[in-house]
């Protein structure tokens, strides 16, 4: 609901390094000798995957779209190349994307069916043998950058501002243990871009509701959804909890409405942040409440204190604390938009 660097405190420039760690952390030289490149590091995957496509065998098989695979692996064998495919900023991601599938076809990668992509085996090839993402989320690289450098800590999904996401580490009798109550969304879909299976801006930490229950296999784009490393969802959208539906009928409605100038999106659609957000608004009710008991025009400095106590358990006073708090930006955004007397001064 916010830009994860904005509730992180770090600069894009600071966002960046962790992104530059990324691709440090997967191409680890060995410590003696010539310092080589260990065999576990992408860029010998990508030496073992040209070996591999080069064969006569493999590219009998594959004929035209062979000569492909291989040209795509020596575009990938430049260091420079894969390296600005780990750490595209995502407004890069696309022209990346796009230059790959002047190389490639889409159908080298996968086919769609009835809105249902499955992998070709050149897709499989991709992600088993140079970008193992399941690899890399139970591997010591996913642990340093999320834990160790973004320091992902008491904060809420930037998708949905609601479930709780952690990294936690602790010690027992068997040693070090860290443990990640997270998802990783692959922004741009891993079976479309394998190629961005390890892309820093293409991996957002989420909760499993969106990525699993709500996204699946939606398609998402930079310039259709908002992502959360490069947009914030709090400039383009705001809640408005309806007083009038409220006082008539005794329920509470709260819309969520584009801002003016908001950017067209479809990743409230898609993720279904509306009801999701306001199937329970007990919470938010009370606060209402609680800001009419006790604001008025001539509030005394005890119900204000009062008043103050109540909310600020519960609502982000500064935007930047929006993910701190679960439904953040909703609760903030009504009591914001019910402040007719200009108590609280919600920035
Ligand atoms: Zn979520």
């Amino acid at each position: 609901m916010i830009k994860l660097q904005t509730f992180l405190k770090i600069t894009d420039k600071e966002l960046h390094d962790v992104a530059t760690a990324q691709w440090n952390c997967l191409n680890v030289r060995n410590k003696s000798g010539k310092k080589e490149y260990r065999g576990s590091s992408l860029i010998k995957k990508v030496e073992a995957a040209k070996l591999e496509i080069s064969q006569p065998a493999y590219q009998d098989k594959y004929k035209e779209a062979g000569k492909r695979h291989q040209k795509f692996i020596e575009y990938l064998s430049d260091e420079k190349n894969l390296r600005e495919l780990i750490i595209a900023k995502p407004a890069e991601l696309k022209a990346r994307a796009d230059k790959i599938f002047n190389i490639l076809n889409h159908d080298d990668i996968y086919t769609s069916s009835k809105g249902v992509d499955s992998q070709t085996e050149f897709g499989k090839f991709l992600i088993e043998k140079i970008f193992d993402y399941s690899a890399y989320r139970s591997g010591a690289p996913f642990i340093k950058i999320y834990l160790t450098q973004l320091k992902l800590k008491s904060l809420t999904c930037p998708y949905c501002n609601f479930v709780p996401l952690e990294m936690t580490a602790w010690k027992d009798v068997q040693g070090d243990k860290q443990k990640a109550y997270l998802d990783l969304d692959h922004f741009y879909s891993k079976c479309r871009f394998p190629f961005f299976a390890l892309s820093f801006y293409n991996l957002i930490p989420c909760c499993h509701y969106c990525n699993a229950t709500a996204k699946g296999t939606k398609l998402f784009d930079v310039d259709s959804h908002i992502h959360p490393y490069h947009q914030d969802f709090d400039d383009h959208y705001i809640f408005d909890f309806d007083l009038d539906f409220w006082k008539s009928d005794g329920e509470a409605k709260v819309n969520l409405n584009t801002k003016k100038g908001g950017r067209p999106d479809k990743l409230a659609h898609d993720l279904s942040l509306h009801p999701r957000l306001t199937n329970d608004l007990k919470e938010t009710v009370n606060l209402v409440a609680g800001y009419h008991k006790y604001a008025n025009a001539q509030i005394t400095a005890r119900e204000k204190e009062i008043l103050f106590d109540l909310i600020g358990a519960t609502v982000p006073f500064k935007k930047c604390e929006i993910l701190g708090y679960q439904k953040g930006k909703l609760n903030r955004d009504v009591l914001k938009s019910i402040d007719a007397f200009g108590i609280l001064n919600i920035a």
